[in-house]
């Protein structure tokens, strides 16, 4: 049974893993927002953009890169989630692979971890 973290610690990654939680939920607001726009722009025209000229190609190249973006904040908005129902069942700051607690300071850099620093270089 890892070591649970005092409680005024939990809540302060509580507090901070809620702003970051907000924080992307905006962001991915943002680039919905922004992929619409271009998806428009596309659309406004008689066919989609031909890649192969310049004005097509790096608007193919922003849509790319605007769902790069997308699928990146995602992915870190279902991890602070993850992280944020863990402090409810009380198993956050224990490495889900072994078991040992995450060392605070790697909590602070990194307040949606779930590994320790040996078993995430582990899995690289
Ligand atoms: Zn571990």
């Amino acid at each position: 049974m890892a070591r649970t973290l005092a409680k005024s610690t939990q809540d302060r990654f509580r507090r901070r893993l809620n702003d970051e939680q907000l924080r992307l939920t905006e962001m991915i607001r943002d680039i919905d927002a922004e992929r619409e726009e271009i998806r428009l722009t596309e659309t406004s025209s008689d066919r989609s953009p031909d890649p192969n000229t310049a004005e097509g190609g790096s608007l193919a190249f922003e849509m790319e890169k605007e769902l790069s973006i997308l699928e990146n904040t995602r992915d870190i908005l279902a991890k602070v989630e993850d992280a944020l129902s863990r402090i409810d069942d009380g198993t956050y700051g224990a490495c889900d692979v072994c078991g040992d607690a995450i060392p605070v300071a790697r909590l602070e850099a990194l307040p949606y971890t779930k590994m320790c620093v040996n078993c995430a270089s582990a899995r690289r």
